[in-house]
């Protein structure tokens, strides 16, 4: 989805963001809901009241949306993986994981507990409506209706199996669970996801042709959905192409370093005399202690003021350090090389052995791809 996303609270340590298309939600459903909606349900209510219950109704919607993130969110934790941020936008929410369930179980647990979330709120909704007596202000009733009402199309919506939505997941994982091979359960979860995809976009445009403007946000949903799978297929693929390959295959070494208490005008020399873009930074005993890019020497005022050091500037976060026998595949988890671009290979005791870039696990992608035209094989394997 376009546009970027800006925090707006940090709820059990997990920063939750909303997306600026999810205000353009708030301003045209708080339109409809008083506009058309509580006119209807509640006779004689004034202009004012009305609109207010539709701000109210879409701030209760965006609550059930945030619980249905966090029912997510708290299975990911309990599996052991960290949620970098939740994200509310058009369709509802999305939660940024920093890793993946490693196992089909965990993987349908993650996937089922936000649309469960959803479930039981609808289901409590419900039961208030049954349990208002008939006395209760049509005002209320027609605010509990709406929130059972939405929260179905919300648990429908995300229960349809197609790639990103919660159903295209649950159906993932539970191929993955009877072939036990991810890759198979990927490819067909997204074939399967396509084809909702495609019924959507079709449905959609058959009903905006009709006169039906719903049709129109169904069609791009579903245009939506196609291409989110497609990506999830792409990734896939170039998992499956570096799997089983090693950090240390595809670093460049030596490495050339800098020292932390150099000046920045060596740095500036030191990057003259070398062809990368990133030095890894060292200090005294030559143990690596962040990494020093090209682009933020450019960003250095050119005058005033005392010089830096390159310690000082040295980019120290620890996920641009990564041990030789690694999977190269773990690199994509990592924020701090999808930052930089590149991440140094270190021993044991933090001395520098080479540098891996985004641009060598690219190479080795062309390469694994050509072998796989020529030999019929998909596989990057170094000949030996
Ligand atoms: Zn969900």
């Amino acid at each position: 989805m376009p546009g970027r996303s800006f925090k707006i609270a940090r709820i059990a340590g997990i920063p939750v963001g909303v997306n600026p298309w999810w205000l353009v939600i708030v301003v045209l459903f708080t339109w409809i809901l008083g506009d058309s909606y509580y006119p209807a349900e509640v006779h004689g209510i004034s202009a004012t009241a009305s609109y207010g219950l539709g701000l109210l109704s879409i701030l209760l919607l965006f609550a059930s949306v945030l619980a249905h993130e966090f029912g997510h969110a708290i299975v990911a934790r309990r599996h052991g993986i960290e949620v970098e941020e939740i994200d509310l936008w058009l369709l509802g929410g999305v939660s940024r994981l920093k890793g993946h369930p490693q196992r089909a179980g965990d993987e349908l647990r993650y996937a089922a507990a936000g649309p469960l979330v959803t479930a039981v709120i609808a289901a409590v909704f419900g039961a208030i409506a049954e349990v208002l007596p008939g006395s209760a202000p049509a005002a209320l009733r027609a605010v509990v209706d709406y929130q059972v009402y939405v929260n179905v199309v919300l648990l429908c919506f995300n229960l349809v199996p197609a790639f990103p939505l919660d159903g295209g997941r649950i159906a993932r994982a539970l191929l993955w669970q009877r072939r036990r091979d991810l890759a198979a359960a990927i490819r067909t979860a997204a074939g399967i996801g396509r084809a909702f995809g495609w019924l959507m976009v079709v449905l959609g445009a058959l009903s905006f042709l009709e006169g039906d403007v719903d049709g129109l946000l169904l069609a791009m949903i579903g245009g939506f959905v196609i291409m989110a799978g497609r990506a999830e297929e792409a990734q896939e693929q170039v998992l499956e192409a570096l799997a089983g390959i090693r950090v240390r295959e595809l670093m460049s070494a030596p490495a050339i370093t800098i020292s932390a208490d150099a000046t920045l005008a060596d740095a500036q020399r030191a990057f003259a005399y070398q062809r990368g873009s990133v030095l890894p930074v060292v200090d005294v005993d030559g143990r690596v202690l962040g990494l020093l890019a090209l682009d933020q020497l450019e960003r250095m005022p050119r005058a005033g003021g005392r010089l830096a050091s390159v310690g000082e500037i040295a980019d120290r976060d620890p996920g641009i350090l990564v041990d030789g026998r690694d999977d190269i595949a773990e690199l994509f988890d990592r924020p701090a090389f999808a930052r930089t671009g590149h991440a140094v290979v270190v021993s044991t005791d933090r001395q520098p052995l080479g540098i891996v870039s985004r641009t060598d696990i690219e190479r080795a992608l062309r390469l694994s791809r050509l072998r796989a035209d020529h030999h019929g094989t998909d596989t990057l394997a170094p000949d030996h």
